[in-house]
């Protein structure tokens, strides 16, 4: 799948839009969900023009791989979720209705998320 330029993550990242921003760092950007799903609902997205989880795996550096991992961590720890527990979901693709083109990971907490999946009927 080819990159679109004008998902609404990357408009954020060039600046055009706003977002409520968490935490910046060298390689990535932690936002506020807009539609937050429980108490703390935060994404993390690396700058890089990546579609989902299938791309960065095979293209990015292993800067950009760090610095994401350790910024997850982060967040948790900055919303203060690290000892309550929290979820970190990334969706690629039709199957998992991924809806912006752009890498992210939802760090979830603040709540009991209840079951991991629950699949429609
Ligand atoms: P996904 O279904 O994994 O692609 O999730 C996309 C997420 O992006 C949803 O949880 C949306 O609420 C969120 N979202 C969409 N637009 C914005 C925005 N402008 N700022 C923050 N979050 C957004």
């Amino acid at each position: 799948m080819t990159y679109d330029p004008n998902n609404v993550f990357a408009k954020i990242l060039r600046g055009e839009i706003p977002c409520n921003k968490v935490l910046e760092t060298e390689h990535s950007l932690a936002f506020h969900d807009i539609n937050p799903l429980c108490r703390h609902h935060v994404l993390v997205i690396p700058k890089g023009s990546y579609v989902s989880l299938d791309d960065f795996s095979a293209r990015s550096s292993e800067a950009e791989i760090v610095d994401l991992i350790r910024s997850l961590g982060e967040v948790a720890r900055m919303l203060g979720v690290d000892a309550s527990g929290y979820r970190i979901m990334s969706n690629h693709g039709h199957d998992a209705r991924q809806e912006v083109p752009h890498l992210h990971f939802h760090v979830c907490g603040g709540e009991d998320l209840g079951p991991m999946l629950r699949l429609p009927k």
